[in-house]
C-alpha cells in the first residue's frame, strides 16, 4: 500500500491549498496568542474523554485512512505495543499524539487543526506538501518572512521556530501547562513535530538545527512509521481488552484532568 500519495485535485489538494494561504506569520501569531494561557481557557477534562471526542472526528488532510480519529489512536498504540511491550510511554504518546485535533470541538476550522507543518517567518521550503499554493501565501512575498533565514538566527534550535499552527502545537502547550502527568519531554517533542514533513522527511531547515535536534529528529523518525503504518491495519477491530489495557495505562499517566 503507497501512504502519503499527493495528487492535484482531491481533497487534499483543496484542503491544503487554503490551510497554506491562510496560515502566515500573523495568523499564527494570533492563535498563538489566544490559547496561551490555558487556565484560563475553556475547559478541564481528562485525556479519557478527549480520545473518546476523537470519535467523531476525520481528518481530511489525510489521504490514508477513512476511520474516526480514535480508532487511529488505538491502532497507532497497538502497533507499539506489538514491537515495543513494555514501552508504555511510547504506548501512550501512540494512543495520544492527535489529540489535540480537540481543537474542533473550539470551533477551529480544519486548516488549523491538521495537515502537515511549515515554518512561518522564513523562506518557505519546497518540500512542502503542494509547495505551489504556497504562492497563495502573503508571507511568499514579504520582504523579511520570504527571506533565507527570516526572523531567526542560524543554530538557534527547531524548538525556537515558530510553526503553523495545528494539533501537534496545541498538545504539546497542553502537556507542557499541565504538570500532573508522567510523560517525558522526549515524548512531549515527538507530539511537537511529528507532522512536521518538510523537516523530519524533508530535510529542510537543517540551517536551524542545534546540537542535539537531530535526536529529536530520530525520535520523531522512528515513531512516525507507527503512526503512519498503522493504517495499513485495515483488519483492526477494538476489543474489550483493548480499551481496558489503554484505561489503564491512561488513568497511570494522565492520573488528573487536564486544562485545555
Ligand atoms: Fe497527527
Ligand atoms: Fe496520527
Amino acid at each position: 500500500m503507497e501512504l502519503r500519495t499527493y495528487t492535484l485535485d482531491t481533497p487534499q489538494y483543496h484542503f491544503y491549498s487554503v490551510l497554506h494561504k491562510t496560515q502566515t506569520y500573523e495568523y499564527v501569531s494570533n492563535k498563538l496568542n489566544q490559547y496561551k494561557d490555558l487556565g484560563n481557557v475553556k475547559i478541564e477534562m481528562s485525556m479519557g474523554r478527549a480520545l473518546n471526542l476523537m470519535d467523531s472526528f476525520l481528518d481530511i488532510s489525510d489521504p490514508d485512512t477513512k476511520t474516526e480519529n480514535s480508532i487511529h489512536a488505538y491502532q497507532t498504540a497497538e502497533r507499539i505495543r506489538k514491537q515495543h511491550p513494555d514501552n508504555h510511554e511510547l504506548q501512550i504518546c501512540g494512543l495520544i499524539h492527535d489529540l489535540g485535533k480537540v481543537l474542533f470541538v473550539f470551533n477551529e476550522p480544519n486548516l488549523a487543526v491538521v495537515g502537515d507543518t511549515y515554518v512561518v517567518g522564513c523562506k518557505f521550503a519546497e518540500s512542502i506538501v503542494y509547495f505551489d499554493t504556497m504562492k497563495e501565501n502573503p508571507d511568499f512575498y514579504h520582504p523579511v518572512y520570504s527571506t533565507e533565514y527570516g526572523i531567526y538566527q542560524p543554530g538557534c534550535g527547531i524548538e525556537k521556530l515558530t510553526l503553523s499552527f495545528g494539533h501537534d502545537e496545541y498538545l504539546y502547550k497542553v502537556l507542557k501547562y499541565n504538570q500532573g502527568h508522567k510523560l517525558s519531554d522526549k515524548y512531549l517533542n515527538i507530539i511537537r513535530f511529528h507532522s512536521f514533513y518538510p523537516w523530519h522527511t524533508g530535510k529542510d531547515y537543517s540551517r536551524f538545527m542545534k546540537p542535539g535536534d537531530e535526536i529529536i529528529m530520530q525520535d520523531v523518525l522512528d515513531f512516525n512509521q507507527f503512526d503512519l503504518y498503522s493504517k495499513t491495519d485495515t483488519e483492526f477491530t477494538l476489543t474489550d481488552e483493548i480499551r481496558m489495557y489503554y484505561k489503564n495505562l491512561l488513568n497511570e499517566y494522565f492520573p488528573e484532568p487536564l486544562k485545555w
